[in-house]
């Protein structure tokens, strides 16, 4: 039976694409109207931020799994693509609904859109209520003394931290009033956003399980079996010591105050003390996305401008071979080599390897932050534009609470300390999984019997480095000099 008792709500799903801790969708309920769902293809709105390749294969995955937990509880996914504005106006004549839900978004351009749709709804009679389902705290609820943002973390964390637990998820519903006659969906399929020629997706499949369950059974692995580990094995790209959550938060199929509850119940229960050292690491892990939001809200032009003005005129090299070198890892430095490979095999690298692999781009290759950050957009499943341009700006040296610039990764060093038995090298890099000892972090610096034995001709098998690490560092630092001396 249907509980058609009135005009119904349009609940416009965004990247909150799941039915617990969902508070757009509870308070549609408890309107104890029908429920109209509704997903809007959006590419339009969002120019050059629409999905990159990755993105989209997790999003039709994510989308195919809320519908069968929609329609697991009585309801039933809307599919429609064009701009936002005009889609749901056409949905609110279609329906006859007065009133639209969300969850708020943090885009610059996903901001400026909803609030004049929000207005204009509410010019016309509609009730346009927005809830927030991605972030522990809003961005304006943090504040300095004086009023204003944070662009340091530490003082940052500490606030987030004063304002204690954030509220406790609500469980997902049984059901979802639907009303008496839905109204037509797109079909999913027809977005084909999965890749078909060629299918590279293979690595993607093989590695996630995109979805609201797929979330929950990732953190609560997690919180069984790393969490408590986290603070020592979290640097190791070689174990799985983290929650692999990102592209999970991303889409919003679980939320930061689930994460946050079942990391603390978790050290909880483990020592009867609230917060262990590594659930405590953890929780700031989750801050510094908390962080990268923050920054996104208030400093909007991130994604393309230097948060530090100087770098605005950084004298960046147009290198097309190094970049493409890069993005391929193809570089000869087996530790960024492994992390493009495993970038590109799976749609996922490793925290200590994205600052390693960025800092080679920016420093050794001083190729523009921004053509990493393009990269990493098309082909991470966690795309993420907070997260990626801050943390792109953080390595470049020109965000907030920034890397140094003079402060310049070594590749070698970096694998050693973090790969120290190459594990992670040779799983991405197999060519060179004969080597053995430190020449795995450094083949050139092998005996050429050595690399014999290991079945490597370097240049041939696997390629020399393409630049010298000691050279590229002093040439980084001079350039950065120049830029201070402002010439
Ligand atoms: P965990 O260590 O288990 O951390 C838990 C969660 O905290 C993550 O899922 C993520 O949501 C958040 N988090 C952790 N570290 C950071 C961080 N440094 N900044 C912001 N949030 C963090 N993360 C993205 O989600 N999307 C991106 O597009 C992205 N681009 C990055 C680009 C560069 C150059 C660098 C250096 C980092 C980038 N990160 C990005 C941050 C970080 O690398 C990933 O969030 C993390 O590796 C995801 O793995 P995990 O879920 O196992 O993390």
């Amino acid at each position: 039976m249907s509980a058609d008792t009135g005009a119904p709500v349009l609940l416009w799903f965004r990247r909150d694409l799941r039915l617990a801790d969902n508070p757009a969708l509870a308070a549609a309920i408890d309107t104890g109207r029908p429920v109209v769902p509704v997903y809007v293809r959006d590419d339009e709105d969002a120019g050059d931020r629409a999905p990159g390749g990755a993105s989209r294969w997790w999003l039709h995955g994510s989308l195919k799994a809320l519908a069968d937990d929609l329609a697991s509880r009585g309801s039933r996914l809307i599919l429609r693509s064009g701009k936002a504005a005009d889609v749901l106006d056409d949905l609110l004549q279609e329906t006859g609904a007065t009133s639209v839900f969300w969850n708020r978004r943090y885009e610059p351009w996903a901001t400026a859109r909803d609030e004049a749709i929000k207005t204009s709804l509410k010019e016309r009679g509609i009730a346009a209520k927005s809830f927030n389902a991605a972030l522990i705290r809003e961005p304006w609820e943090i504040q300095t003394k004086d009023g204003g943002p944070y662009k340091v973390f530490t003082p940052f964390w500490k606030a987030l931290r004063g304002l204690g637990d954030p509220d406790r998820p609500e469980p997902a519903p049984d059901r979802i009033p639907a009303p008496d006659a839905l109204p037509k969906t797109e079909n999913l399929d027809d977005w084909k956003l999965p890749p078909e020629k060629p299918d590279w997706a293979g690595g993607l499949r093989h590695t996630w399980t995109p979805g609201e369950k797929g979330a929950q059974e990732q953190l609560a692995s997690f919180v069984d079996e790393a969490v408590m580990a986290y603070d020592d094995k979290r640097n190791f790209p070689g174990t799985d010591g983290t929650s692999r959550l990102s592209p999970h938060l991303h889409f919003g199929e679980i939320g930061p105050r689930q994460v946050w509850h079942a990391a603390i119940a978790a050290g909880m229960s483990a020592t009867g003390q609230p917060m262990p050292k590594g659930v405590e690491t953890f929780l700031s892990e989750i801050a510094w996305r908390e962080f990268s939001y923050h920054l996104l809200y208030h400093f909007p032009t991130i994604p393309k401008e230097p948060l530090r003005p100087e770098f605005a005129d950084f004298d960046w090299k147009d290198d097309a071979e190094g970049l493409k070198a890069w993005q391929e890892g193809r570089t000869g430095y087996p530790i960024v080599d492994a992390g493009m490979r495993e970038l590109w095999a799976t749609g996922w690298m490793h925290n200590r390897v994205r600052m390693i692999v960025a800092s080679f781009l920016v420093k050794d290759l001083l190729v523009h932050w921004r053509d990493g950050e393009a990269w990493f957009w098309d082909t991470l499943v966690d795309a993420d534009l907070a997260n990626n341009t801050a943390s792109w700006q953080w390595v470049a040296g020109s965000g907030a609470d920034a890397a140094p610039y003079f402060r310049v990764f070594n590749p070698v060093l970096q694998g050693e300390k973090f790969d120290p038995d190459g594990t992670y090298v040779r799983r991405w890099v197999p060519e060179l999984k004969d080597l053995s000892g430190k020449a795995v972090h450094a083949p050139w610096t092998a005996q050429p019997l050595e690399l014999k034995e290991a079945g490597i001709a370097l240049g041939r098998d696997y390629p020399e480095p393409i630049v010298d690490h000691a050279v590229a560092r002093k040439r980084a630092l001079e350039r950065y000099q120049r830029m201070k001396d402002g010439n």
